[in-house]
């Protein structure tokens, strides 16, 4: 098996790190500043079940400069390039605009979205249910994984899910 991931989600939520924690390896930088990767960093793991290509995005939200823009658009292009995409999001972000616009484009793809809702260590277990309401109303994922990439919690099923989709 083999195939193309894209990780997106706003700047943040915890993308690069997650990236770096499947394959192993520090090669996404990684940090407290929003915008840390401003441009596409791709990354391969490789194991018997097969192979996988990761896009790193450098996040899908509202543009307010040049920069921005073009980061938005970077990550837009990612999405019809593709065959799995992992959406990344904060139990506590709530939805938005920018939310939205990615859940309409995601429909017109037709393909496995996986919603990682990262960052678990931070909150209670109510609010992570509560966060899976919220987003189950925003769109049909085809699967809903609560995971810490900090801490390595949950992270063990993310590939078995991927390669599920492959
Ligand atoms: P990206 O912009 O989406 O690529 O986000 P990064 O991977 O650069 O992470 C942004 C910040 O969130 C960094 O300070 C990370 O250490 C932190 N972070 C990432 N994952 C987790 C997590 O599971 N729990 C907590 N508490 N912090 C996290
Ligand atoms: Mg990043």
């Amino acid at each position: 098996k083999s195939g193309f991931v894209a990780l997106i989600g706003r700047p943040n939520v915890g993308k690069s790190t997650l990236m770096n924690h499947l394959i192993g390896q520090k090669i996404a930088i990684t940090s407290k500043k929003p915008q840390t990767t401003r441009n596409r960093i791709q990354t391969v793991y490789t194991s018997p079940e097969g192979q996988v290509v990761f896009l790193d995005t450098p996040g899908i939200h509202k543009a307010k400069n040049k920069l921005g823009e073009y980061m938005v658009q970077v990550a837009e292009r990612t999405l019809k390039e593709v065959d799995v995409i992992l959406w990344l999001v904060e139990p506590t972000t709530f939805v938005g605009a920018g939310e939205r616009r990615i859940a309409q484009q995601l429909q017109e793809l037709h393909l496995p979205v996986i919603l990682i809702i990262n960052k678990v260590d931070t909150v209670e277990k109510g609010e992570i249910l509560q966060a899976i309401d919220v987003y189950r109303r925003l769109y049909e994922f085809d699967e809903i994984i609560p995971i810490s990439a900090l801490r390595n919690r949950n992270t063990g099923d993310i590939m078995n899910c991927i390669f599920k989709y492959l």
